[in-house]
């Protein structure tokens, strides 16, 4: 079935509906968002912290340049690239093309991620002054958005070589800027490495734990020893990147991968986005130390640990539906039909609300705050940012389930009224 709005076209699929505000969002956000992360991370380590200041805390140019970071920031991609290509772990199949092919990923991220502490461990052993990554996060982060931009322009003009079902159905709209940034193709692969499964859960997911721990050995410099605080941050954020990992095949069934194509939207959320600014509590925390009580604590590992549940649970009674519908751990809830053989499940998880997984992950992203106090706004950040990113994206999914499952889907609504909290949203 096709959405309301989306035009064939000979070259693949033109959408004449766009996202993210159109051609203007095109233009503002790949401006807005590189200078959002740069006002971010001055903000966390500015003495008051305050996200609202005159005139704000922007870096002086000397400060984000610095001839090792882009030497580091290679090196990381580079060991990537090749612990990916390494011949360990089982090969998935991706889901049905529209050329009604499969692509093969490799399913070795956990295995990347456990080399990566490996190493980190060599270099401490070594002590290497792995605190000094505080003082390279600026001119990290300004490399790794120039090598998003130089990707995504890349990654645009390649995709003129597609064939035209390897589009993505939104990317092809024929407006430059808007095609730019949102992608123009869906899977983009040099030979068997795909570039956009590459970049979703590895080279940024475990930067971001790693300039966290950074962030740490910074604060055992200063002060001697990691607080409870900055350990609660640092351990619930590599639960929460071990876990993806740990369930590298679901990513093959998300939106990003099934349906987003790869532009600059997902190339700066993947490289630039996620390490610079979901790190954004462990680098307050170094110039902002939070006493916090054993008590204190103690709520917020449990508060994590709900979180966690309701996120591991939902999304692996999902992927296990999907994958197998017959399996005993999912055979006997209830489902309703659909026009496409495809059925949806109406109790069990998915049976509270229409995305038990979101609500999971915003009790999570609340209790990584909460360590920092409630003196600041800025470690509250993520918490802010993500619940506007899952109500969009609950919207955007919401879009492509009525246009997949018609009627179908409205009755799910109707049996499960709320989308992601309970008797409220
Ligand atoms: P979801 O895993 O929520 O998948 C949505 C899809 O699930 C729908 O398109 C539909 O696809 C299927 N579905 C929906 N309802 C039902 C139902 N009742 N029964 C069976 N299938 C159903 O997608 P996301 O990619 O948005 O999220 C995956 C995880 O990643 C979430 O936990 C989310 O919180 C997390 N996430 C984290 C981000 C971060 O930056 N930390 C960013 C984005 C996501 P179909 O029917 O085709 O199978």
């Amino acid at each position: 079935m096709r959405s309301k709005g989306q035009v064939p076209n000979s070259k693949g699929s033109h959408k004449t509906e766009r996202e993210f505000g159109g051609t203007l969002g095109a233009i503002c956000i790949p401006i807005l968002l590189p200078l959002t992360v740069l006002f971010l991370i001055c903000v966390s380590r500015s003495p008051d912290a305050a996200v609202v200041q005159w005139p704000p805390p922007f870096p002086s140019l000397d400060q984000l340049w610095d001839p090792l970071a882009p030497i580091l920031l290679l090196g990381w991609i580079s060991l990537h690239a090749f612990l990916y290509l390494l011949p360990f772990g089982k090969v998935s199949e991706g889901l049905v093309l529209r050329d009604g092919t499969r692509l093969k990923y490799p399913i070795n991220g956990f295995l990347s991620l456990c080399l990566s502490a490996a190493l980190l461990t060599l270099l401490l052993m070594l002590k290497a002054p792995l605190g000094h990554l505080y003082q390279l996060m600026l001119p990290l982060a300004v490399c790794a958005m120039g090598i998003s931009f130089v990707l995504s322009v890349y990654l645009y003009v390649s995709s003129f070589w597609a064939p035209p079902h390897a589009l993505a159905l939104g990317g092809n709209t024929g407006n430059p800027l808007y095609d730019f940034f949102i992608g123009r193709e869906l899977n983009p692969r040099l030979g068997h490495f795909d570039l956009k499964y590459f970049c979703e859960l590895r080279p940024g997911l475990i930067g971001w734990v790693v300039i966290n721990f950074g962030m740490l050995m910074q604060e055992v410099e200063l002060r001697g020893s990691p607080s409870l605080a900055m350990v609660l941050v640092n351990s619930f954020q590599l639960l929460y990147v071990a876990d993806a990992l740990w369930n590298e095949e679901a990513v093959l069934s998300t939106m990003d991968i099934v349906h987003d194509g790869f532009g600059f939207m997902l190339v700066f959320g993947d490289l630039t986005w996620v390490p610079f600014t979901y790190s954004l509590q462990a680098a307050f925390l170094v110039e902002h130390p939070q006493a916090l009580s054993a008590l204190g604590g103690a709520t917020i590992i449990i508060l994590n640990g709900i979180g966690y549940y309701i996120f591991r649970k939902s999304n692996s009674q999902k992927n296990q539906f999907r994958r197998n519908p017959k399996h005993p751990s999912v055979s006997t809830l209830e489902t309703i039909a659909t026009a496409t053989g495809k059925r949806l499940l109406v109790s069990g998880w998915w049976g509270l609300v229409r995305h038990p997984n979101y609500l999971g992950d915003l009790l999570m992203a609340l209790a990584w705050s909460l360590p920092c106090g409630f003196s600041h706004l800025l470690p509250y950040f993520y918490v802010i940012y993500f619940t506007i990113l899952l109500v969009h994206r609950e919207a955007r999914d919401e879009r492509h389930c009525r246009a997949k499952y018609g009627l179908a889907w409205d009755n799910y609504c109707r049996r499960v009224p709320y989308r992601i909290l309970p008797y409220i949203y």
